[in-house]
């Protein structure tokens, strides 16, 4: 029994392995796009507290589980994810795991917490230009062409997942912006922070625990993917 229990154990984690890695399609090409979907934080660290006994890190992981199921499906995409479980993954450890993949654009998923009862929607982040040595803001001439380059895919990007994510929250785009996100740190990629309903609004948060409006959520990221790259 015990054996045997070790063997199906190996082989689950194995399996898991391949889920993890993404090559759980064959028929993915070598020159595929290479995603990373960052399910924001896990284990210890729960992000917002959503109720008594879901956090934000449950919200995320379960979006970006089904996002990640829909790319897979895709011959051109190569999908992983930083974690597929309920662990805690540092700050340092996540960029180790986005950087080794070499990424073509990273998504990383959080829920929102607002101050006001009524905050509402999603919100989208990209890496911003960066500081001079006087801790200002960098003009874009002083830009590195490929810096430029991921700041104008990201901002595409950006604008499928407002258009796509509508349908899911009308007209509550709050907007997209730069901000220095501990997970753009060192990150030479095009790259998306969203911050999706906020979990202070009891309406948003109804919705956000729906098992539904996650695989929506997911799917409407998905597309976007999808037609980024068509
Ligand atoms: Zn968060």
């Amino acid at each position: 029994m015990y054996h045997i229990m070790k063997k199906i154990l190996k082989m689950s984690l194995f399996l898991t392995f391949l889920a993890f890695w993404g090559v759980g399609n064959p028929a993915v090409a070598a020159n595929a796009h290479r995603i990373v979907i960052d399910p924001a934080h896990g284990g210890a660290d729960g992000g917002v507290k959503i109720t008594e006994k879901i956090n934000e890190k449950d919200l995320t992981l379960a979006i970006a589980r089904v996002l990640y199921a829909e790319l897979s499906r895709e011959a051109n995409i190569k999908v992983l994810l930083t974690r597929n479980e309920d662990k805690e993954v540092s700050a340092e450890k996540r960029r180790e795991i986005i950087n080794d993949h070499k990424p073509d654009f990273l998504i990383s998923i959080h829920v929102n917490r607002g101050f006001a009862k009524n905050a509402s929607g999603f919100e989208l982040y990209y890496p911003g230009f960066g500081r001079d040595e006087k801790g200002g803001r960098k003009a874009l001439q002083d830009l590195k062409p490929e810096k430029v380059k991921h700041i104008n895919e990201a901002v595409r990007m950006a604008q499928l997942i407002q258009r796509n994510l509508d349908s899911i929250f009308p007209r509550q785009g709050r907007g997209l912006r730069e901000a220095d996100m501990p997970v753009f740190e060192g990150l030479s990629a095009p790259a998306l922070v969203i911050e999706i309903g906020f979990a202070s609004n009891p309406d948003e948060r109804k919705k956000l625990l729906s098992e539904k409006t996650q695989v929506e959520i997911a799917q409407a990221l998905s597309k976007s993917v999808k037609s980024f790259y068509r």
